[in-house]
C-alpha cells in the first residue's frame, strides 16, 4: 500500500495550507521519536474534496501542539502493561484478551492512545511470537474472544491474516474474533473480495471500525462497509470524541444515524486518553457528558453508543453519564482532578482540562 509521508507528496491545494511551523514540526518528528506522519492518498484526499476539510486535516496532520505534554500524561495512558500476559498479548477483562497482531497503520490518527507502541512500527506478529500466545489460550479456557487489534492488523496480507487466524482457532477452536481497524475509512480498497470471503472462512468474525466524522463515510468507504454488511460480517464502530472534529451532539447524531442506516451498529464513543502531547483533542469531561446528553436526545436508542473512558494506568473501561463525578480535588501542584471510580469501585482521578 502506498502511503504519503511527506508534505509534498500530499494534494497540492492541501501542501498549500501547510504553514511553516507545521513543516518544521514534521521533519522534526523522527528526531524527537513522535508517531510518524503516514496517511494514504484516499484519506489525504478526503480532506480537501470540497475545499480544506478541517475535521479530517486534524486527525492525520502533526500539530506541533503535540510538542506539549503534561505531566499527567502517560506513554501506557491504559495500564496495559500491567496485564500483559505474553508480549503482544493484554488480558485484563475475564472472558476477552487484546492481541496486538501488527504496530503499523495506513494513516496515523494524531490522537492514537497507543501512540508510543505505534511510533516503534512493529510488523505483523511472526509464527515464533505466537506460539507462547497460543500456549495461553490453550491454559485460559475462560478467554472466550480475541481482538485482534495493533496498530492496525488489515495492513497484513490476506496470506499473514490467515495464518493468524489459523494460529489462533487451533488453539480454541470456534473463539470469537473481533477484528479493530480504521482501514475501511483509509484505504477502502483494502475490503476486497477475497478478504471478505477470508472474514466469511473464519466466523465467528465482528470487525469493529473506527471512525469519527460523518464526512468519513465517503462513497467508497460505504461502498467497503457494504461488502462486509451484506456477506454476514457483523460491523461495529467506535469513535473517540475530539476537540475541533466531532464535539457536539449534531455531528454525532449524524454519523450514527447514517452508520445505522448503512447496517453498522455504534459501540463505544471514548474520551480522550491520556496520551502524551494528545490534550488539544480532549474535551473537559463535564463537556463531554453535555454531549452525550445532547446526542442521547438527537438519536435512537439503536443508534446511541456507549460513552466510556479507560480510566488512567489502568482502572479500566469505565461507562460515562451524568453524576458519574462524584467530586472534585486540587492536588500540591495545583491541578484538578475530577473523581470517579475504577470498574473495580476504587476511586480514581481523570483531570479536569479546559
Ligand atoms: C476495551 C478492551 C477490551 C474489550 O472490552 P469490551 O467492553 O468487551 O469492548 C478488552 N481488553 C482490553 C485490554 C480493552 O482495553
Amino acid at each position: 500500500m502506498k502511503l504519503l509521508t511527506r508534505i509534498n507528496d500530499l494534494p497540492p491545494e492541501l501542501a498549500a495550507t501547510v504553514t511553516a511551523e507545521e513543516t518544521a514540526f514534521v521533519e522534526s518528528l523522527k528526531a524527537k521519536g513522535i508517531l510518524p506522519f503516514a496517511v494514504t492518498p484516499f484519506y489525504a484526499n478526503l480532506a480537501c474534496a470540497a475545499g480544506i476539510a478541517p475535521e479530517i486535516r486534524r486527525q492525520f496532520f502533526p500539530s506541533p501542539e503535540e510538542d506539549r505534554i503534561l505531566p499527567y500524561e502517560l506513554d501506557d495512558p491504559l495500564g496495559e502493561a500491567r496485564y500483559r500476559v505474553a508480549p503482544r498479548l493484554v488480558h485484563q477483562y475475564h472472558d476477552r484478551v487484546l492481541l496486538l497482531a501488527n504496530g503499523t497503520c495506513a494513516g496515523y490518527c494524531r490522537h492514537c492512545f497507543r501512540r508510543s507502541w505505534t511510533s516503534t512500527l512493529q510488523g505483523f506478529i511472526t509464527d515464533e511470537e505466537l506460539k507462547p500466545i497460543q500456549a495461553y489460550l490453550v491454559s485460559h479456557p475462560e478467554v472466550r474472544e480475541v481482538l485482534v487489534s495493533g496498530g492496525d492488523p488489515l495492513m497484513g496480507s490476506d496470506e499473514k491474516l490467515e495464518r493468524l487466524f489459523i494460529a489462533l482457532r487451533a488453539a480454541r477452536p470456534g473463539i470469537l474474533l473481533r477484528m479493530g481497524s480504521r482501514m475501511p475509512i483509509m484505504a477502502p480498497e483494502r475490503i476486497s473480495g477475497g478478504l471478505v470471503r477470508l472474514f466469511r472462512a473464519y466466523r465467528p468474525l465482528r470487525l469493529i471500525l473506527h471512525i469519527n466524522h460523518p464526512q468519513e463515510l465517503a462513497q467508497d468507504v460505504r461502498a467497503a462497509l457494504g461488502r462486509l454488511i451484506e456477506s454476514g460480517i457483523p460491523v461495529h464502530t467506535q469513535t473517540v470524541l475530539l476537540r475541533g472534529v466531532n464535539d457536539s451532539g449534531q455531528v454525532l447524531a449524524e454519523l450514527f444515524r447514517e452508520l445505522l442506516n448503512l447496517g453498522a451498529t455504534p459501540y463505544y464513543l471514548f474520551q480522550g486518553d491520556l496520551a502524551p502531547g494528545t490534550s488539544h483533542f480532549r474535551v473537559n469531561l463535564e463537556r463531554a457528558l453535555f454531549i452525550y446528553k445532547e446526542l442521547t436526545n438527537l438519536i435512537s436508542g439503536l443508534g446511541l453508543p456507549v460513552f466510556a473512558v479507560d480510566l488512567p494506568g489502568g482502572g479500566g473501561k469505565v461507562h460515562l453519564h451524568p453524576g458519574i463525578i462524584e467530586g472534585e480535588e486540587t492536588d500540591a501542584a495545583g491541578q484538578t482532578w475530577y473523581l470517579l471510580r475504577s470498574r473495580s469501585g476504587e476511586p480514581w482521578r481523570y483531570p479536569k482540562e479546559l
